[in-house]
């Protein structure tokens, strides 16, 4: 098998961090001197999830997202790609138990490189390559609807979408991808193409930020939003960082949203916080240095909502 026969040239280790949690974060050095980090974060019940980055920094310019103030440097290759999960086996197997699930949401909007996240994806599943069930890869997207289609086409792994908002509004704001690809076009596209999948469930992943997307309209706009699409909804706590302007819902606040999910027929998870003590949580990781992407006008109606006064 790949993992333990191949010579690995791509990464070095750099550090490994670990929270008091267990979740490790491994920083490795490419050949150019750049840093990518990759997230290892043991769960109950056996299962352990490597998460993967795509691209060193990010261009999408998510607001509430710490790797978007970097900008994009550049495209990792798929061997860059690979090369996490097997050293994470390599690495930590022992340590955290055998690597269960990789998840590609590190740094990096994976289809802004989706010709070498494809060819990575079919390396972690091809049985001569790490033979992970393709069930058990996710990709995530922030919408880029062209190359999620291609995506739903050419590979059998999980599509995971970062959905974050229901409304065009919020969303043109907060994740400024959606200003060319709206929300109802996103949506459509999903309903249509999951139509041709055989048992196939798309994770619609919703970060929670207190006072922009957390209201009782949200949620039951949220179920509207993806009836007649097969799909998952996990509600994920906000994880603040340095310079963020946004804050975490509250438990009761996430609480109260699930149930509203779930009275109104959806398939809904909460996941809080992992990693956060050592930056290894969800939007956490990579090093903006000095020159950031710029954070957006935040619209009139929520200035309130992250205390910048009206
Ligand atoms: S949330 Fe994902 S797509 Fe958005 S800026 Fe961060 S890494 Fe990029």
């Amino acid at each position: 098998m790949l993992s333990e026969h191949a010579d690995l040239r791509a990464l070095s280790l750099k550090d490994i961090l670990t929270a008091s949690d267990g979740t490790r974060k491994i920083l490795f050095a490419l050949d150019d001197g750049l840093v990518i980090e990759t997230v290892v974060i043991p769960c109950d019940r056996g299962r352990t999830t490597v998460c993967v980055s795509s691209q060193v920094g990010c261009a999408m310019n998510c607001q509430f997202c710490y790797t978007g103030r970097m900008g994009l440097r550049r495209h990792l290759t798929a061997a860059e790609i690979v090369e996490q999960a097997v050293y994470a086996r390599r690495l930590l197997s022992g340590d955290v138990g055998s690597i269960t699930n990789v998840v590609f949401m590190g740094m990096g909007e994976p289809f802004h490189n989706i010709e070498n996240v494809i060819k990575a994806a079919d390396i972690l599943v091809d049985e001569q390559g790490l033979h992970f069930s393709p069930r058990k890869v996710t990709v995530s997207t922030s919408g880029l609807v062209p190359q999620l289609k291609r995506f739903l086409h050419e590979s059998k792994c999980a599509l995971a979408v970062s959905l974050n908002a229901t409304t065009d509004e919020v969303r043109n704001w907060i994740m400024p991808i959606n200003r060319k690809y709206k929300l109802s076009f996103l949506l459509e596209t999903l309903r249509e193409e999951l139509k041709f999948k055989n048992n196939y469930k798309v994770l619609f992943e919703y970060v929670m930020l207190a006072g922009i997307n957390d209201s009782i309209e949200d949620a039951k706009r949220l179920i509207d939003l993806v009836k007649g699409i097969p799909c998952k909804i996990n509600l994920i706590s906000f994880n603040p960082h340095c310079g963020s302007q946004f804050r975490p819902s509250s438990d009761e606040k996430m609480i109260e949203f699930r149930n509203i999910l779930a009275e109104g027929g959806c398939i809904v998870f909460m996941r809080f916080s992992r990693g956060d003590d050592q930056m290894a949580a969800c939007g956490q990781l990579g090093k903006p240095g000095s020159s950031q992407a710029p954070l957006l006008r935040v619209p009139e109606q929520f200035r309130v909502a992250l205390n910048l006064g009206v």
